[in-house]
């Protein structure tokens, strides 16, 4: 504990949760011991540290780059900036990126990187300076490249982070044509994608609007179904949580509950989570917004406050077996990473739970990094050639069914039948879609695998048979 708050440190053994579940998942597959230690094991841990200069002197930073498999090239995973960040939680990071891509069909393995700093520390120009040297580092390593191992943001990182590794590795690699392909998460003026910043947490709200709409399983968990109306508290404010809280609402949720760093704040009529941001940004605090009805100065206790889903979207380890007996959500959908401890888990499940498991519900960042790759490898906008051609054969066909029946369409009705796709539709729509495809698919399992018991059980059954597919085609070599 520190702060007052649930942090994780060097004693949390992340990396031994993730393979004490993928163990337990394992018993359900039918692959040979040798296969699942292949598929388990981290198979690049690239450890380094490197100096910048502070002040007068000079300051040392430890930094990680894992690659957990390389059954799909290239590797995929964000860079966490954070003071805690440790190999420990590296590896787990990156090992959960490997299930989380086979979970939603994404052609990538699974990697992770840590920078040792906490930013608030740093001007900018440091930042810049750190950020760089560690991508010069990878680069002298082979540990970056398009078709090698591609950084996305995680906690502490984003966009502009993204840019200085893009120029960076661009300038390192002179001529190199998918260049730009070797980073995701750009801003799209650097040829990043429409829809990227905002993914992951569309991703968790579309999860959990699936979730809801199951009428049997809302029934076991006492749950009306639909997402109107679910009373949600969501835990972090940034890239991941602000999102979900914001399309949460968009879906018919209301916010109750909202908890950062220095405290959570309570209404069970609902927050303007957009105000709530903007309150926070003028006073450096979620405390003090008018909105609320109720404060607490131990964030932790707003987790267990009264509603029906629980978002952490903060950090790992926030779920413990110290506070999950006490939270009162029927459902938890994991925004962050490793937010519940297996512990935890038992004991939520015990009580009637559900957990949508987190290689799932925040799947929706590295599948439009996908697309945002592959919009760098081609070198056009997703939308660009054929967005005309579609409005002009809509066109043809509304004006011939107006023809044909008489009826003639307002010019509202008409323009949206005959509008093209943008980029933001295009990646919204496939991200809606690989969200949904895949949890039926982890339902699927869940229900009909004879003592499958959670849903990240049922998540892991399925990566591992997928992972396991690539590897027996692969063959090994020699
Ligand atoms: P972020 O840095 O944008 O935001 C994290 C927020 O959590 C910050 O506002 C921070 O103040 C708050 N926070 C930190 N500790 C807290 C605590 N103990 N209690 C309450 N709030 C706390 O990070 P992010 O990108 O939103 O990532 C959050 C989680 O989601 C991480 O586990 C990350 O690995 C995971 N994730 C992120 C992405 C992505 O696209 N950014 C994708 C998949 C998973």
């Amino acid at each position: 504990m520190a702060n007052n708050i649930l942090i994780a440190d060097e004693d949390t053994h992340f990396f031994g949760d993730v393979c004490k579940n993928f163990d337990y998942a394992a018993q359900f597959t039918k692959h040979d011991a040798g296969l699942l230690d292949q598929i388990k094991s981290c198979n690049s841990v690239y450890r380094f540290r490197f100096p910048i200069r502070k002040g007068n002197g000079f300051e040392v930073i430890d930094a990680w780059r894992v690659e957990h498999s390389h059954h799909q090239s290239p590797t995929k995973g964000g860079i966490r900036y954070s003071e805690m960040v440790n190999e420990d939680e590296v590896m787990a990071l990156a090992a959960l990126m490997t299930y989380k891509c086979a979970i939603v069909n994404v052609p990538f393995g699974g990697a992770k990187g840590g920078i040792k700093i906490n930013p608030k520390n740093y001007t900018v120009t440091e930042l810049e300076n750190i950020t760089r040297r560690y991508t010069v580092e990878l680069i002298k390593k082979n540990f970056i490249g398009p078709s090698i191992d591609v950084p996305a943001p995680d906690y502490g990182s984003g966009e502009r982070e993204m840019s200085w590794i893009a120029d960076t590795y661009a300038t390192m690699n002179p001529g190199q044509l998918d260049a730009l392909g070797a980073v995701t998460g750009k801003p799209i003026a650097l040829h990043g994608i429409a829809g990227r910043r905002e993914a992951t947490g569309r991703g968790v709200a579309i999860a959990i609007r699936e979730c809801v709409d199951v009428a049997e399983d809302m029934q076991k968990l006492g749950l009306t179904t639909g997402i109107n109306g679910k009373r949600v508290i969501v835990q972090g404010l940034g890239n991941v949580g602000f999102y979900t809280a914001k399309f949460l609402t968009e879906f018919g949720a209301t916010i109750v509950g909202l908890c950062e760093f220095e405290g959570a704040i309570y209404n069970e009529d609902g927050l303007d989570v957009d105000a709530v941001f903007q309150h926070r940004k003028a006073t450096g605090s979620i405390l003090g917004y008018a909105g609320a009805k109720q404060e607490f100065k131990i964030s932790a206790e707003g987790l267990e406050q009264p509603c029906d889903i629980l978002v952490p979207a903060a950090l790992e380890n926030q779920i413990t077996g110290d506070n999950a007996g006490r939270i009162q959500a029927k459902i938890i959908a994991e925004g962050a990473n490793g937010p519940t401890t297996p512990e935890a888990e038992a004991i939520f499940y015990a009580k009637g739970g559900l957990i949508i498991p987190d290689m799932y519900a925040n799947a929706g960042g590295v599948t439009v990094s996908y697309f945002e790759w592959l919009k760098n490898l081609s070198h056009v906008a997703f939308g660009r050639i054929n967005r005309r051609f579609e409005e002009n054969t809509n066109l043809n066909l509304v004006n011939m069914v107006e023809g044909i029946t008489g009826v003639a369409l307002t010019p509202l009705q008409r323009s949206s039948i005959i509008k093209g796709a943008s980029e933001l539709e295009l990646v919204n729509s496939g991200l809606e879609d690989t969200m949904i495809r895949s949890y039926h698919e982890i339902r699927e399992t869940f229900k009909n695998v004879d003592k499958i018991d959670t849903l990240r059980t049922a998540a892991f059954v399925g990566a591992i048979n997928k992972i396991a597919v690539s590897y027996q085609n692969l063959g090994v070599w020699p």
